[in-house]
């Protein structure tokens, strides 16, 4: 069946036409018609200087604000066209988000946060149990699991916040600036957490970042100025040795 944009099976987001205008007295065009095709598998950076709008780019990709015009799809659903509710179960079951400030739910327990989003979908308890072990030991944090999150580390508690993205075995995970509170070298090893889901899980990432070593790491960087697509630039994958 001819889909309405040329969508097959390994596209997971695809935008047309996209723009978010602030209105104010002086309105801003924060995301200015963005054509963006994102493939399954793909670690994909999204940089440029502040306000270029990757934070309202990652909102709209991830349904957590509406644009003013154009579209996005995840695979074959148009989210722009889903209703408030709808969109909530959409995004539970199909994104996972990491952000800047850990957002984790500090009365719970590591385990507790990457289990929460597997309670609220009724996952039975065995199922649930095993997937959170299976992330905990992922992002190494399984000696942690019963730690709440003022007892962390802000590198541990970031890679609690991978683990719980990863939950609901969503079809991507976007995470905006998730090494922005985190010096260098526990950047870097979160990078290399979510890098190595990339490649032996087949998790699509796209994370936005300032952050030079961050961005050597993705295999495509999508640049944004003044909200619009600059430059998109896909690297040859350097095989290990
Ligand atoms: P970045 O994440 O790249 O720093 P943002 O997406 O946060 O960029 O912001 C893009 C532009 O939109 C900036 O000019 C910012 O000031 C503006 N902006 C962002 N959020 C809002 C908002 N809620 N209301 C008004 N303007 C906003
Ligand atoms: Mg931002």
């Amino acid at each position: 069946m001819k889909k309405e944009h040329d969508n097959h099976e390994n596209c997971v987001i695809h935008t047309e036409d996209l723009t978010k205008v602030y209105e104010g007295v002086v309105p801003v065009k924060a995301v200015d018609d963005v054509h963006l095709h994102i493939e399954k598998g793909e670690f994909t950076a999204l940089v440029g200087p502040s306000g270029s709008g990757k934070t309202t780019l990652l909102n709209l990709i991830g349904g957590l604000d509406n644009p003013t015009s154009g579209k996005v799809w995840i695979h074959n659903q148009d989210i722009t066209q889903l209703s408030k509710n709808e969109l909530i179960d959409f995004r539970l079951k199909n994104i996972g988000f990491v952000f800047q400030a850990y957002n984790l739910i500090p009365v719970l327990t590591a385990k507790e946060n990457v289990e929460f989003v597997m309670l609220l979908q009724k996952v039975p308890a065995e199922v649930r149990n095993q997937r959170v072990h299976q992330l905990l030991e992922e992002v190494g944090l399984l000696d942690q699991m019963n730690k709440k999150p003022s007892k962390l580390s802000g590198g541990q508690q970031q890679r609690v916040a991978v683990a719980r993205a990863l939950a609901s075995k969503p079809q991507f995970v976007l995470a905006d600036e998730p090494t922005a509170n985190l010096d260098s070298k526990t950047a870097a090893k979160l990078l290399d957490i979510m890098a190595k889901l990339n490649r032996d899980e087949g998790v699509t990432f796209i994370f936005s970042t300032h952050d030079q070593r961050v961005i050597d790491q993705a295999r495509r960087v999508i640049t944004l100025v003044d909200g619009a697509i600059a430059s998109d630039e896909k690297k040859e994958v350097l095989e290990a040795v």
